[in-house]
């Protein structure tokens, strides 16, 4: 039981059962209660680690993609240098110190920073001077170049079984005093009808309203402007089954248990990046490690590595590891990028 389970618990009492959507929102967001509005999960002492915070070569690897990307695209001056969620700042760090050669880029760059955690603003404004945004409505109008690494996943879904040719949504609700999951009644859900034809009764589907909306003010940005927007996650090509997970400690723990002390996250469904990315195109879905060996881990990791021995050599070695061996994290994140007509794809995303 937490603080945000009475809360939650006398909202539903009072207004009915809500929608997981609604739930994840308010256990990663509450303003007093939220898991990400009230702390800095990330690293080895948090409840998860993600790419940036494994090794620095992540951020200057997805740097070099991007202002490759400018170059392709005609040096842009000035352009929108974004991230969305970027947790402790470390990515960007790495971005800028990687690109910090790349003669115009930094001069051209303008940093801006979608947060919505107050905390973790304060961590980012550490290691990085920008413009902080609730949003990404409120990004400039300029020439777009975006990553967003472990942020998607971080968005609220909703989920619904199929029932015949309508759905029951798995919605959440109070038995006892504690919060459960259970199932509306079955209704048709227009959005819904395309997986009609590639599911059946018991199979439960995902949607995320908001990767919807901010995947096309990211498209129409880079299809008005020019840019690159890439999106690292784990997840795959179309939603099929509950993806929904909590984590606290580094161990899955019940999503409904104690809202804003677990981390809670679905996979990305990237189709749904895709169908989105248009009037932009979309390259081909790349496994995280296959992005990461075009854009040179290995070389780079060799650099790294000639002055290093002992332990600090073991930790570099198992780093490389960890982000591209398909048994960790380099087959289960992947990478889709999304960029304008008549550009080449980003760099490690080639079809
Ligand atoms: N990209 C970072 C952090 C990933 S954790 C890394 O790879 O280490 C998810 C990040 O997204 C956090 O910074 C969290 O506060 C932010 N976030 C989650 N949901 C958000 C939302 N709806 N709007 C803005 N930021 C959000």
């Amino acid at each position: 039981m937490t603080a945000l389970t009475d809360l939650l618990a006398a909202r539903i009492a009072a207004d009915g059962p809500m929608t997981l959507a609604d739930y994840m929102a308010e256990a990663l967001m509450h303003p007093e209660h939220g898991y990400y509005s009230t702390r800095d999960p990330l690293g080895a002492a948090g409840d998860f680690i993600t790419a940036p915070e494994i090794s620095q070569m992540f951020g200057e690897l997805v740097g070099l993609s991007l202002a490759q990307a400018w170059i392709d695209q005609g040096q842009p001056n000035p352009f929108c240098l974004a991230e969305l969620g970027p947790g402790r700042g470390t990515l960007m760090a790495d971005l800028l110190r990687a690109t910090a050669k790349v003669p115009g880029f930094h001069a051209a760059a303008q940093i801006h920073l979608v947060e919505a955690s107050p905390t973790l603003r304060a961590e980012q404004a550490k290691r990085v001077s920008a413009t902080w945004h609730d949003d990404t409505t409120t990004l400039p109008d300029l020439p777009l170049f975006l990553i967003a690494n472990e942020f998607f996943d971080a968005l609220p879904i909703r989920q619904f079984q199929r029932d015949g040719s309508g759905w029951r949504e798995v919605q959440v609700t109070v038995e006892g005093n504690a919060l459960v999951s259970a199932l509306s009644p079955a209704k048709p859900v227009p959005e819904l009808e395309y997986r009609l034809q590639d599911t059946k009764d018991g199979d439960i589907v995902e949607i995320c309203p908001a990767l919807l909306a901010i995947t096309s003010v990211i498209a129409s940005r880079i299809d008005a402007h020019g840019g690159t927007a890439l999106i690292v996650d784990y997840g795959d090509w179309r939603s099929l089954g509950d993806t929904l997970q909590a984590v606290q400690d580094h161990a899955p723990v019940n999503p409904f248990a104690a809202p804003g002390q677990a981390d809670i996250t679905a996979h990305v469904d990237f189709e749904a990046i895709a169908l989105a990315s248009s009037p932009a195109k979309y390259t081909r879905l790349t496994p995280q490690g296959v992005f990461l060996e075009r854009l040179g881990i290995t070389q780079r990791a060799q650099t790294l590595a000639a002055p290093l021995s002992g332990d600090a050599l073991d930790t570099l070695v198992a780093a490389h590891r960890r982000l591209t061996d398909p048994a960790e994290m380099g087959s289960l994140f992947k990478v889709i990028g999304i960029y304008p007509n008549g550009a080449p794809p980003p760099a490690g995303l080639e079809p």
